[in-house]
């Protein structure tokens, strides 16, 4: 399995990981999280999981299962963590704590290494005499978060062996737990990713009604405040002031985010006002990759952003991105050179540059070769499973 990644990241990074994994053959490393669908996350662990496997760890991975109070919970501390005012009231942290701990007394925790991802299952730590590793994943955008709930979470963070973050930008001062950096990444071989021949993508739009008269502007994003999904209409309305475009917001529900609904109601009225908007939230991750690969740009006008795996997703395919400058995009997009970059709520700008693009095949077409070379340096799942395996080198001594 490894082996079908040489031809995208090279025989040199296949035999380092490899050579990694040799003092690691059997290691029991568990992953938790709270969906197995939906969000960045769990796409990632579908591939990160089976590789680790594949090399010879024995890599499991399961799932904190909650109640709506859980994750109404949890998505206040999410949040919180990318600033809002926002805090659980005495009943959800309640249910959060009491989750926990029933997570930490009867989950099989029989490994040699736990990596735990987000806030969902953090506390869980605090309800074990833990005798292995254990690492928190945040790949949330932690540039500025709310105090109260910082306050309230650290001293459970404290209690890991090591915290992983996206970006340098989200190290935290008042933080001594040993931190590293690891961005995520993509799998090319994922539904999401892999190659999909014309007939494929001609197929998946028309099975949702999407017409290709028009070049398509699209943001695939669940629909989260924290996506500026408003702000992505009113980009695309200055936009058709100067050009003919369509434009296409795929966003599916995850199960451990209360808040998408009422964020598509909203958007779906708003929407309803101009023309040549498709609104999705059908799961489909070919109908993801069609559209990724079909789009003339790609926007993802996020005002926080962990990382935003969406954007290395359309460079990937060679097409140009136009995002904001938060969180772990900058990694991703260099401005001018593989897409452009705007500042959060400066939808001018932004418009201005989707036009700039539809308007120039040439630039379009040699951002997008410069936006999969960049991808394929930094950004495949090999990278990560690499970073992975020295650091769990490091842990473990
Ligand atoms: N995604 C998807 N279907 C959708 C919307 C998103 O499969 O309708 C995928 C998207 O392609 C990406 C992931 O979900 O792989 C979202 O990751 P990202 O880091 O962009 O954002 P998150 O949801 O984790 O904040």
């Amino acid at each position: 399995m490894i082996e079908r990644y040489i031809t995208h990241a090279g025989a040199e990074a296949i035999a380092e990981i490899v050579s990694l994994a040799r003092g690691l053959h059997g290691l029991r490393v568990l992953h938790v999280n709270s969906t197995y669908h939906g969000g960045g996350v769990a796409g990632m662990l579908r591939s990160l999981v089976p590789l680790m496997n594949d090399v010879g760890l024995d890599a499991d991975w399961t799932v904190l299962f909650g109640e709506p109070k859980l994750f109404s919970a949890t998505k206040k501390f999410h949040n919180a963590l990318q600033g809002e005012g926002v805090f659980p009231d005495e009943e959800e942290l309640s249910v959060y704590f009491r989750v926990n701990e029933f997570f930490a007394r009867y989950a099989p925790f029989a490994h040699d290494l736990v990596v735990i991802h987000d806030p969902q299952p953090l506390p869980a730590i605090h309800f074990r005499h833990k005798e292995e590793p254990w690492v928190w994943r945040c790949h949330i955008d932690l540039s500025s978060p709310d105090e109260r709930a910082w306050e309230l979470l650290k001293p459970y963070i404290l209690r890991y062996d090591a915290v992983v973050v996206s970006s340098e930008a989200f190290r935290k001062e008042d933080l001594p737990t040993e931190a590293f950096v690891v961005p995520p990444a993509i799998d090319p071989f994922s539904d999401i990713n892999r190659e999909l021949s014309p007939a494929e993508i001609e197929g998946k739009l028309a099975q949702y009604g999407i017409p290709s008269d028009k070049p398509l502007i699209v943001q695939v994003s669940r629909f989260d405040k924290w996506k500026d999904p408003l702000g992505v209409l009113e980009v695309f309305r200055r936009v058709r002031e100067g050009a003919e475009a369509r434009l296409v917001m795929l966003g599916n529900m995850a199960s451990d985010d209360p808040e998408g609904p009422a964020i598509f109601a909203e958007v779906r009225g708003l929407a309803a006002a101009l023309p040549d908007v498709h609104l999705v939230t059908e799961t489909d991750e070919l109908l993801v990759n069609a559209l990724q690969r079909a789009a003339a740009v790609v926007l993802q006008l996020s005002t926080r952003e962990g990382f935003g795996l969406t954007v290395s997703e359309a460079l990937w395919k060679g097409t140009p991105v136009v995002a904001t400058a938060v969180g772990g995009i900058p990694l991703q997009v260099q401005d001018g050179e593989n897409g452009f970059l705007v500042t959060p709520g400066d939808y001018d700008a932004a418009a201005g540059r989707v036009l700039e693009l539809l308007r120039d095949r040439d630039l379009r077409e040699s951002l997008g070769r410069a936006g999969q070379e960049h991808v394929r340096q930094n950004f495949l799942i090999t990278r990560l499973l690499r970073d992975w395996l020295s650091l769990i080198h490091g842990l473990l001594g």
